[in-house]
């Protein structure tokens, strides 16, 4: 069973990724911005919920989140393994992440992030925002917000997972097929 966390920046890639990786190693992809955007949609309490901090680019509460993503794990009890796209972005979503695993007799196999200059991520993002209809992609200061909670809140997490040997860096830059070999070649080690 693997458990992988993808991690990087807003626009690093994530989600394309996850959408090859879990086929080819069959595991379930739980993008939590996803989650969110489906019950904003569906007007949900939880997406009534989320949808304010979402606009803004900024982190939804903690708890909220926790909740959220255990009951997507539970909701797949037969799982080979999972997919965290966009989760845990918080230190205490770490503990809690490493916590629940626990609980089941597993563990997170290791954090593999994207890494992508900044400048390039706005590209990205502005260019994603014409037709994903993300209001958090269309405009510079929610992008510029959500890379300030990025660096301020998420990106310790390198070193979180780096005291347990389990952070591994990506080039996050060129082709779709050249970053998805890059990925493969560290979760066939893992
Ligand atoms: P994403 O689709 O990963 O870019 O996430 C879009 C937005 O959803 C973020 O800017 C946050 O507002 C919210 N979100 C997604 N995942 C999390 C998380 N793990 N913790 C808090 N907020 C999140």
């Amino acid at each position: 069973m693997k458990n992988i966390v993808l991690f990087g920046p807003p626009g690093a890639g994530k989600g394309t990724q996850a959408e090859f990786l879990k086929k080819k190693y069959d595991l379930i992809h739980i993008s939590t911005g996803d989650v969110f955007r489906y019950n904003i949609k569906n007007k949900t309490k939880l997406g009534l919920l989320a949808k304010s901090f979402m606009d803004n680019g900024d982190l939804v509460p903690d708890e909220v989140t926790i909740d959220m993503l255990k009951a997507e794990v539970n909701n797949n009890p037969d799982a080979n393994g999972f997919i965290f796209d966009g989760f845990p972005r918080t230190e205490s979503q770490a503990d809690a992440l490493d916590r629940f695993l626990k609980g089941k007799n597993k563990e997170i196999s290791g954090m593999i992030a994207l890494e992508v200059p900044e400048n390039l991520l706005v590209e990205r993002l502005l260019n994603r925002g014409k037709t994903s209809g993300r209001p958090d992609d269309q405009d510079e200061n929610k992008i510029r917000n959500r890379f300030n909670e990025y660096e301020s809140k998420t990106a310790i997490l390198k070193d979180y997972y780096q005291k347990q040997n389990k952070y591994f860096g990506v080039d996050g830059v060129g082709s779709i097929e050249e970053i998805t070999s890059r990925l493969e070649k560290i979760i066939d080690n893992l």
